[in-house]
């Protein structure tokens, strides 16, 4: 049976921060991932904002800058805001990632998918080109996305999440900054346009509670747009997926296990932002690990504060936020701006307390 100290469980860019850190450190490390080519498909809106985007500097992942975030609020309003930003190659950026990992000496499997763990024994079972192949562990990190297979083999509880559609467009003029729309059309989420030099990634979030039909919102919006002569009526691509929304797992290690990215429900629960704290996580936890397997009792157990101190206030107050709001969605409040406004991190109220 193979052995190894560390196995990481998916190569988006939590998991490949994590093998990355973990084998420049010395480790023994094979990350898995069941998608054939890594990175694809892309389910993304590929926006990293400008603090995080330290993450994008050195990868030739850039394909634009954002200078700015317009709000369009349900009266119609329209709010400017700061909101630097970079525009990402999504795919590629998940590969230069991998490729950075296999560089420090990390293995990497793809396809191979965990399909079962014994936590206990410290075995995993993978399988690879048509073989399930039993590997020993002594540290795992689960960076297995939303649907995290490694949080379901240990029996706990599924995350909260939120459902996306989003279509690739051509975008018929140059934009700097994002669009998003605040609307009761979208329920527990919003619209978004996000541009990327002459395509725009044009999506949406909504609450599966609240409404499952994804379509026909997105197909509505898009029509406007192409009315105004804003994107072409083409769809290049289709994508979606789910977004954690609940905040952080109750608990970010079990055992040897730690949990990174989407995983561990770091996502931002208000705008589904999760690219910078899944690299910055995957990468306090290869470092965690190599410090654990080298004698520091404390390591993986400080992991946990440390994310905890980092992300637990922002991602508290999306979560509060969010369920402030969730019983007004579908009622005459849902239409106002000033619920909105409540609702949404470009508006002051968003930081101020709850009043509802
Ligand atoms: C439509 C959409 C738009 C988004 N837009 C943005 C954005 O603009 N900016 C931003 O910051 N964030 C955005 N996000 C969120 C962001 O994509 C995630 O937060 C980020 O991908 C998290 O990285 P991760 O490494 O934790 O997980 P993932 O990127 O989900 O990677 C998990 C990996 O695990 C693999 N895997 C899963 N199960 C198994 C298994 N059993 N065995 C082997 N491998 C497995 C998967 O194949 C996958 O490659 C968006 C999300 C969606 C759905």
């Amino acid at each position: 049976m193979k052995s190894v100290d560390l196995l990481v469980i998916g190569l988006g860019p939590g998991g490949a921060s994590a093998a990355g850190q973990a084998a420049a450190a010395g480790l023994d490390v094979l990350a898995v991932d069941r998608r054939r080519v890594l990175g694809e498909p892309v389910q993304c809106a590929e926006f990293i904002p400008t603090p995080m985007s330290r993450y994008a500097r050195d990868l030739p992942v850039r394909r634009q800058t954002i200078t700015g975030m317009t709000s369009i609020l349900p009266s119609g309003q329209i709010h400017h805001s700061d909101f630097p930003g970079l525009m990402i190659d999504r795919a590629e950026f998940d590969r230069a990632l991998a490729r950075r990992a296999r560089a420090n000496g990390a293995e990497l499997w793809h396809p191979a998918r965990l399909t079962a763990l014994d936590p206990l024994r410290q075995q995993a079972t993978v399988r690879r080109g048509g073989q399930d192949l039993n590997l020993r562990y002594r540290a795992l990190v689960a960076a297995d996305g939303p649907q995290s297979t490694v949080a379901a083999s240990l029996g706990l509880p599924p995350l909260r999440t939120l459902r996306t559609r989003q279509y690739t467009v051509p975008l018929h003029r140059p934009l700097h900054d994002t669009r998003i729309w605040l609307s009761d059309a979208y329920p527990g989420g919003y619209a978004w346009l996000f541009p990327k030099q002459d395509v725009a990634n044009l999506g949406l979030g909504l609450d599966p509670e609240l409404q499952r039909d994804m379509k026909r919102p997105l197909e509505h919006l898009h029509r406007l747009l192409a009315e105004q002569g804003l994107v072409g009526q083409t769809v290049l691509q289709r994508t979606g997926g789910a977004i954690p929304v609940g905040g952080l797992r109750r608990h970010l290690r079990e055992g040897s296990t730690l949990f990174v990215g989407d995983a561990a429900g770091l996502t931002h629960p208000i705008t589904g932002a999760g690219i910078a704290a899944a690299v910055i996580s995957g990468e306090h936890a290869g470092a965690a690990v190599a410090a654990w397997l080298a004698g520091d009792g404390d390591a993986l157990a400080d992991y946990e504060e440390d994310m905890r101190d980092q992300f637990g206030p922002a991602l508290a107050r999306a979560v509060e936020r969010r369920q402030s709001l969730q019983n007004l969605w579908h009622t005459p409040a849902a239409r106002l701006d000033d619920t909105q406004r409540r609702g949404w991190i470009a508006f002051d109220e968003y930081y101020e307390a709850a009043t509802t």
